[in-house]
């Protein structure tokens, strides 16, 4: 069995690499994102990826192919939120496979904005920023027996003294350069139209995770993969963009036209009966781009009935600390416009900033009664302190109780949703994480 290991650089002769993806929690759509990446290049089209779901099938389906003389690959993707329970899978797992009989390779938000961290925990090698032609290049070198190590786009610790190494940033390709899921092995997700964000919100990962600038999926080619998934049996669509009325566009400009097209060709390549969702999960709108213009092109293509509005906060100066580039008056605007057009609008609503002050959370909650009162649900977060972003060494502003208390009231009328809660208990959990032990 050759151990596959980062230092290894001599050639190996025998089968090719296989890939074992741990396919479970917030790593699902990445690895389907990064697997569906082997299908662009004929050298590596053919690499068998195992889709396992706990440390035990991983750590069978490892040993089995390290007997088998398969350099493999255990790609690895999480949020923050997961880290540390994933660090624990990786722990159990490694206790239960032979030495070197895998690499593994950790990628996604969290192992890009803290890689050390990650490395300390057990893994072998980050993939750092976009992972699709970093998984189609370590293939390549456990193929030919090179070290991994060289490959642009990761890190890892030194041998010698353990410091962090890394070999620079992964390239950043067009959208179309990969497909926006793994469709030889059908596991679609939401496809991605665009990826980065010209905003600059403090909260969020996405500006300082791709860029903070856009990159749009080509018609022809989101329709291509429709075409492949309607074939394989799929009948609905999803896409994931951070704001989806910024399809086609540069800037904070919404360019209709583009999104009209893109709509209408991904409608005729779906079957009769099949569903179209944009403007919804996981695709929101900004509110300033809710205009009755864009709501006539949603409702003559889209099949939900939602729309999810980013609103955040009830509180002007909250609002221009975190830059979110829009006002109260722009949430209460595009919740009018989207109920007179037919939609019920979601609007995501974000408590316990930092610096949040119990007078901004009470303008918060009165924003939420004069937007359900008007026809939305509000769509309940909880600030977490997310590495990669400005507010990464933040301390979560406590959710007052009158606050949580009105909250709740809501929650008992079906008026709002969401998941303030535990994510009041995994920002403790990062703020835990950040002041160590960064291990489990
Ligand atoms: S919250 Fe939305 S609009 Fe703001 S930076 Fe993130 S993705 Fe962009």
């Amino acid at each position: 069995m050759p151990p596959v290991h980062p230092e290894r650089a001599q050639r190996v002769e025998g089968p090719a690499p296989a890939v074992v993806a741990y396919h479970v929690r917030s790593g699902i759509v990445s690895l389907n994102v990064v697997t569906g990446a082997l299908a662009a290049a004929d050298d590596t089209a053919a690499t068998d990826v195992h889709f396992v779901r706990s440390p035990n099938e991983m750590a069978a389906t490892i040993t089995a192919l390290a007997a088998a003389g398969r350099p493999v690959l255990a790609a690895w993707s999480f949020y923050s939120t997961d880290f540390t329970r994933t660090a624990a899978d990786l722990a159990r797992l490694r206790a239960s496979t032979p030495a070197g009989a895998a690499l593994h390779v950790a990628g996604g938000v969290h192992a890009t904005s803290e890689p050390a961290a990650t490395l300390r925990a057990g893994w072998d090698l980050v993939a750092i920023g976009e992972g699709e032609a970093t998984l189609v290049a370590l293939v390549r070198a456990l193929a030919a027996g090179e070290s991994p190590r060289a490959i642009a786009g990761t890190a890892h610790l030194a041998a010698n003294d353990g410091a962090l190494t890394t070999t620079g940033a992964a390239p950043r390709l067009p959208l179309d350069t990969f497909p926006p899921f793994n469709a030889r092995d059908g596991r679609w997700n939401a496809i991605e139209i665009t990826r980065g964000c010209i905003y600059a919100c403090s909260f969020c990962q996405t500006p300082f995770m791709f860029k903070a600038r856009f990159r749009h999926r080509p018609v022809d080619d989101v329709v291509r993969w429709v075409r492949v998934m309607v074939e394989q049996g799929g009948r609905y669509v999803r896409f994931l963009t951070p704001t989806a009325l910024s399809y086609g566009s540069p800037d904070e400009r919404v360019d209709l036209a583009a999104v009209d097209a893109l709509l209408g060709a991904v409608r005729a390549a779906l079957p009769a009966g099949g569903k179209l969702y944009f403007g919804t999960f996981p695709s929101e709108l900004r509110p300033e781009h809710v205009t009755p213009e864009a709501m006539a092109v949603l409702a003559r293509w889209v099949d939900n009935r939602h729309l999810v509005l980013g609103g955040q906060s009830g509180s002007p100066r909250v609002l221009a600390a975190m830059r979110r580039g829009h006002d109260v008056a722009a949430v209460e605007r595009a919740v009018a416009v989207a109920v007179a057009a037919g939609f019920v609008p979601d609007v995501d609503l974000l408590l316990g900033l930092p610096g949040e002050e119990p007078d901004d959370q009470a303008l918060t909650m009165q924003l939420a009664r004069r937007l359900t009162d008007a026809g939305a649900r509000i769509h309940s977060h909880a600030f977490m302190p997310l590495p990669g972003t400005p507010l990464k060494d933040a301390q979560p502003a406590p959710i007052v109780p009158d606050v949580a208390a009105a909250l709740t009231a809501l929650e008992g009328r079906a008026a709002t949703y969401g998941q303030w809660r535990a994510q009041t208990t995994a920002a403790a959990e990062l703020v835990q994480l950040r002041r160590g032990p960064r291990s489990p």
